[in-house]
């Protein structure tokens, strides 16, 4: 078992003045695969300067420069992509080859995407007398959150690397491994010292250090609802900006007409959507709004297509549904289990306890409720899991109604007869994301949140914007 006792900190490994260890636990044997050191307010304190010396030079280097040693690193991370793959299937229990495709591969991607953008910050407007340009922000705290653990790593580090910014990073406690490896990846990239700087450790001390550093410009956070309100409060006092992209309730909206194909075709889609990462994902598609007089053709498909899917050892091929992250995490599912039916949903499958033959790992039934209504705890509340609610509307109107009737507004899916009719649904859905009648993910548009699923846009040339500072120079 490998123990982490020190941290990335301008530019060298520094041990932490920290003397508690947690413990890295891989949720489908319950085995401890690494102790990480907890990180303390001096450990924060030491990289936020670093940081802040490192800002003005690495500000002022050439984007066409910087754009090099973005794709150094993507170089350098796809050379350990089965090594990272490898890391969070242990720390997480994401299934081994998913876990290549998009929890390893898909940060490769964003280094890239973001070493062509970078030119982005050279653009200049001018405007009668005055010259309009780009600078970046400044010094950037990044806390992130377990379920797409270096994804969300990358989606801050790269776009801000390529606006100049420099940074101090606490990957969750949960899920540290894969940062420690990003860290020597940047290393052996050659960036220069104090740019990027790896801290882990607890929210309340590491994260809250973080967000009230009066020498960090900008705190960008991925994780709850209740973390990201208090991120904000403690960012308030020092003005700094700040970006949240927080938890979801996403609706999946299909309309009446759509033909038996397509109603297969959008179950499909929505089961694959939310059992994906054992349904740890905060764009999940979890309130499923079918129209009554489709209800029970919908229930019958949903039923065999949840009762196909593969739950087990991540390491496995033909596994689809590995355990959830952690025992708080399955606790929790269990809770919203016995809260569903307690409120009078009907269980379609799935349900209390674990999977036959499965005692061992934090591993949960993949669960669908139908019958919902939105006023059940179950449709308002994110459970992060493979459970799925199915509720019945009466009209279109009702169905866009209860779609937005929820506080988040992440994402959200249409199928309808036509493109164009799921179109114009898509325009009246209040969320920062909509899948038509199964569009795909796209890296490259903005991704962020309505109302309480947070401020600010990841991904993206709009990424990019978060980390600039617009300077106005009258001539
Ligand atoms: P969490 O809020 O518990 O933790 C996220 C991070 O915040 C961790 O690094 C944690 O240590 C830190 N943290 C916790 N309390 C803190 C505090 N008081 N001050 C500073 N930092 C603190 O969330 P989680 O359980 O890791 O992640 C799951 C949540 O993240 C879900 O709600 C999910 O929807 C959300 N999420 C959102 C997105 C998105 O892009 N919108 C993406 C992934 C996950």
């Amino acid at each position: 078992m490998k123990q982490y006792d020190s941290f990335y900190i301008n530019g060298e490994w520094v041990k932490s003045t920290g003397s508690q260890f947690g413990q890295v636990i891989n949720p489908a044997t319950e085995a401890v695969v690494a102790e990480v050191i907890e990180g303390t307010v001096e450990d924060v304190d030491r990289a936020v300067q670093a940081a802040r010396e490192a800002f003005d030079s690495w500000s002022s280097t050439p984007s066409s420069v910087r754009a090099d040693y973005l794709r150094k690193i993507a170089n350098g991370l796809q050379a350990r992509v089965d090594e990272v793959a490898l890391a969070i299937s242990n720390e997480l229990g994401s299934p081994l080859q998913y876990a290549k495709s998009v929890q390893a591969q898909e940060p490769v991607e964003g280094f890239n995407l973001y070493a062509d953008y970078a030119s982005l910050m050279d653009q200049v407007e001018h405007i009668h007398n005055s010259m309009v340009v780009r600078e970046a922000v400044g010094v950037c705290s990044f806390i992130n959150p377990w379920n797409y653990p270096l994804f969300q790593i990358v989606g801050k580090v790269a776009p801000a690397l390529a606006a100049g910014c420099t940074m101090v990073v606490k990957p969750s406690e949960i899920t540290p491994i894969n940062a420690f490896i990003l860290a020597e990846v940047i290393h052996d990239a050659g960036l220069p010292a104090g740019v990027f700087n790896l801290v882990s450790g607890l929210g309340p001390v590491v994260g809250e250090a973080m967000c009230v550093h009066p020498e960090v410009d900008m705190v960008s956070f991925t994780g709850s609802t209740r973390a990201g309100t208090r991120i904000a409060e403690l960012a308030a006092p020092t003005v700094k900006r700040v970006c949240q992209e927080l938890g979801g309730k996403s609706p999946m909206l299909i309309t009446e007409d759509v033909d038996s194909d397509a109603l297969a075709a959008a179950v499909n889609y929505v089961v694959e959507d939310v059992m994906f990462n054992t349904g740890q994902t905060c764009t999940a598609l979890t309130r499923m709004l079918v129209p009554r007089s489709r209800l029970d053709e919908t229930n019958a498909i949903v039923k065999a297509s949840v009762e196909a899917l593969v739950v087990g050892d991540p390491l496995s091929d033909d596994t689809f549904v590995g355990p959830m992250s952690s025992a708080r995490q399955r606790d929790t599912v269990q809770a919203y289990l016995k809260i569903g039916i307690e409120e009078g949903a009907t269980l379609l499958t799935g349900g209390l306890g674990h999977p036959e033959g499965l005692s061992q790992g934090y591993y949960v039934r993949p669960t669908v409720f139908t019958n919902v209504s939105n006023e059940m705890r179950i449709a308002r509340e994110e459970i992060f899991g493979p459970v799925m609610c199915i509720l019945p509307y009466d009209s279109l109107e009702e169905g866009i109604r209860i779609a937005n009737d929820t506080p988040y507004g992440l994402s959200s899916a249409v199928w309808a007869a036509s493109k164009d009719d799921g179109l114009a649904i898509a325009r009246k859905i209040r969320a920062g994301q909509v899948y038509v009648n199964g569009g795909e993910y796209n890296l490259e548009a903005p991704f962020g949140g309505y109302k309480q699923s947070g401020n600010g846009r990841e991904w993206g040339a709009q990424a990019l914007h978060e980390f600039i500072e617009i300077k106005a120079i009258q001539l």
